[in-house]
């Protein structure tokens, strides 16, 4: 659709008014017109069902729209079989300015109707005159058997004409293109107006010449006829519609999209979609229940649904997820405007039954026709920046084609990645952690790298979602285990009170099997438990609490040591994890690294310290990357320092010198290496 008014509107409205003119004029004055049938009962009830028929129109499913059907033109033909085209003119103008004024419509839109009115009159009455001899010149009333292939043809000129002539306007108005939708509207009315108008409009004649009370009759199925399609109105609603919110759900957002991809490709506008996630929100449904939650989800969809405009869509995906679709944007960067704003007005607390509750969201978006321009694929790449931006620090995402599952880098490393775990692929960098008090090392985290042939050094963050996807997370994790237990129990033989630290993704946490797993290797390595440190970040412990729980009971059974990595990214909180058997958290390197400088950052490293020591927990600070930061570190009274300013993670016997140093010498040594 177009924002500027087709320029051939007021030529094309006024060409059918003044050429209705003509039509009316001809009809009047050269066709016989007789008078006196107005006042007869079969005329008077003719248009006062006309009248009826305009101003209450039949509700029908159009596509995925109500749409609505007048039955007028059936009593407007019925009329002309009877008395001619003339009366039927009369009689449809009559009904139609009492209709359209009763519905307040504006003037040049009445004279639109008339004008397409007697057009379409003229043409059929001249069809009905050529082929039978309706209407009879001595008088009035029903017609012959013979008479009724030149009646239906009258019936069906007139419907092609009247729809022609109406959804040329219309096409226009909605910027369409016309002969697309001229050929639409004949095929979806055929089967509704036409069969209608076709069927029913002989049929009243021949019943109201057997006796016009029986007239009345024929509303009966009429009134079937209505009955039935508001049913399916509401059957069809109830099918593309969520009933909690009211929204269209997606099924109907497919359809939407479908649609803009469509009118895009004729127009070459922009359009986009958007795929929302609510943070948090099981845990606002798990907490407060369902009707906080259900009540919450509506509020997020009336604020969506008002911040956006008229044209656009907000529908619900399924659970606390939300698709947007804006069908003419200006481009990519006012859809992630869009997107921001939209962001902003749900950070806004919201007040559910007096309480009030923040969420946040996280936002992909993707574009036609930049980056797809079929609805699967756009859906698809939103959906994909939207677990970008959620796995990220939240917040909106633009799809971006290296996040795309289906890129050839990404296809290649997840067929490849079983055999780079076979085949030794994977390979773990250390990264030291060092004592704030001593300097010395007393740890490492162990840190998976795929060398790959061809791709070089592949990142983590790269495959370890790969693996999660492909269900590989398991054997990777093993992999990295046995890996860093061996390389621990290498050495020991210079320091055996070396710990490390492998991070475990958030399906290998819940894999019941990993708790057989670990003590198994231990032994095989002969490494005490304590010294194997397992990192696990927030959002796995806080996503389900309760089987976290259970989860780390049985890992803290084996004897390790629990760290809470990333922390304070999520949104637990230390009373949180007060109940779970954690030993350590990892302050994240995003409040670390500035702390000398964001004295926001400083306040809130210091009070996660203090507290966390109130809890009987150890800190490591994560991010460490000047000395100023460590000094810093060291006065809050922090346990252990990591970063790049101790060391970057290197491979195994590149740190060996630095872990058989000892203390403030050793780092003075570590610093010269980052
Ligand atoms: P993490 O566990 O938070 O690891 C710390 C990350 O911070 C590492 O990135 C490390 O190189 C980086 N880093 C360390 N010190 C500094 C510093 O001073 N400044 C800055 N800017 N960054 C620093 P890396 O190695 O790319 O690992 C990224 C993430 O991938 C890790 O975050 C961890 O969550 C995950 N990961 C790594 N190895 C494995 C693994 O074997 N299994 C699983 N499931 N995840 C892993
Ligand atoms: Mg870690
Ligand atoms: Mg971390």
């Amino acid at each position: 659709m177009s924002d500027a008014p087709d320029r051939r509107i007021f030529p094309y409205v006024s060409a059918v008014i003044a050429l209705g003119g003509v039509s009316a004029a001809w009809l009047l004055l050269k066709t016989p017109v007789p008078y006196g049938e107005f006042v007869s009962p079969v005329i008077l009830i003719f248009t006062l069902c006309s009248i009826v028929g305009e101003a209450v129109p039949l509700k029908v499913f159009r596509g995925n729209m109500e749409g609505e059907l007048s039955t007028s033109t059936t009593f407007a033909v019925a009329t002309m079989l009877w008395a001619g085209p003339a009366v039927a003119f009369l009689a449809l103008a009559g009904a139609n300015i009492v209709a359209d004024v009763l519905r307040g419509k504006p003037l040049h839109r009445i004279a639109f109707n008339m004008g397409q009115y007697a057009i379409s009159l003229l043409v059929s009455g001249a069809a009905l005159s050529l082929t039978t001899s309706l209407p009879h010149e001595h008088g009035v009333g029903s017609f012959m058997p013979a008479d009724l292939p030149g009646v239906l043809l009258a019936g069906v000129t007139f419907w092609f004409v009247n729809v022609a002539l109406v959804a040329t306007v219309i096409a226009m108005v909605q910027g369409l293109g016309i002969l697309r939708y001229l050929v639409h509207e004949w095929l979806f009315q055929a089967s509704t107006a036409g069969l209608l108008l076709c069927g029913l409009g002989p049929v009243l004649v021949v019943v109201a010449d057997f006796s016009l009370p029986a007239v009345i009759l024929l509303f009966l199925p009429l009134y079937a006829i209505h009955r039935g399609s508001r049913h399916a109105i509401a059957k069809e609603h109830q099918a593309l519609h969520d009933a909690l919110t009211g929204l269209p759900n997606r099924l109907l957002f497919r359809d939407r999209v479908d649609q803009a991809i469509i009118a895009g490709q004729r127009t070459g506008e922009i359009a986009a979609v958007m795929l929302m996630d609510l943070d948090h929100f099981k845990e606002i449904n798990d907490t407060l229940g369902h009707h906080h939650g259900d009540r919450l989800l509506e509020e997020v969809a009336q604020r969506l649904r008002l911040a956006l405009r008229e044209s656009d869509t907000v529908a619900r995906l399924g659970g606390d997820e939300f698709g947007v679709l804006l069908p003419r944007v200006d481009g990519p960067e006012a859809a992630t405007e869009v997107a921001n704003d939209l962001l902003g007005r749900l950070r806004e607390p919201f007040v559910v039954d007096d309480l009030t509750l923040e969420v946040d969201a996280s936002i992909g978006v993707a574009c036609f026709p930049d980056h797809g321009t079929h609805t699967e694929t756009l859906i698809q790449r939103a959906d994909i920046a939207m677990y970008t931006a959620k796995s990220s620090s939240g917040g909106s995402m633009l799809f971006e084609a290296a996040q795309d599952r289906h890129s050839p880098r990404r296809l290649a490393l997840a067929g490849e990645l079983r055999s780079a775990i076979h085949d030794g692929q994977i390979v773990l960098y250390f990264q030291p952690k060092a004592d704030l008090q001593t300097g010395r090392v007393v740890g490492v985290e162990a840190l998976a790298r795929w060398d790959h042939p061809r791709f070089g050094v592949v990142n983590p963050a790269e495959f370890v979602p790969i693996a999660e996807q492909t269900g590989l997370i398991g054997p990777l994790t093993s992999c990295v285990l046995d890996k860093a237990l061996a390389q621990l129990r290498v050495w020991s033989e210079s320091r055996d009170d070396l710990t490390v630290a492998v991070n475990l993704s958030a399906r290998s946490f819940l894999d019941t099997q990993l708790a057989v797993e670990i003590p198994a290797l231990l032994e095989r390595h002969g490494v005490a438990p304590a010294r194997l440190e397992l990192e696990l970040t927030e959002s796995m412990l806080m996503q389900d609490p309760q089987r976290a729980e259970v989860t780390l009971e049985r890992l803290k059974n084996i004897g390790v040591t629990l760290a809470v990595d990333d922390f304070g990214t999520g949104y637990s909180s230390l009373a949180n994890l007060r109940r779970l058997p954690v030993d350590v958290i990892k302050i994240d390197k995003s409040f670390v690294i500035d702390m000398a400088t964001s004295p926001s950052d400083a306040a809130i490293v210091s009070a996660t310290v203090g507290l966390a020591h109130s809890l009987g927990l150890r800190v490591v600070a994560e991010g460490v990357e000047s000395d100023e930061v460590w000094r810093r570190l060291a006065e809050l009274g922090c346990d252990i320092a990591q970063g790049f300013h101790v060391s970057r993670p290197l491979p195994a016997d590149d740190l060996a010198p630095l872990l058989e140093r000892n203390s403030l010498g050793a780092r003075a040594r570590l610093s010269a290496v980052s």
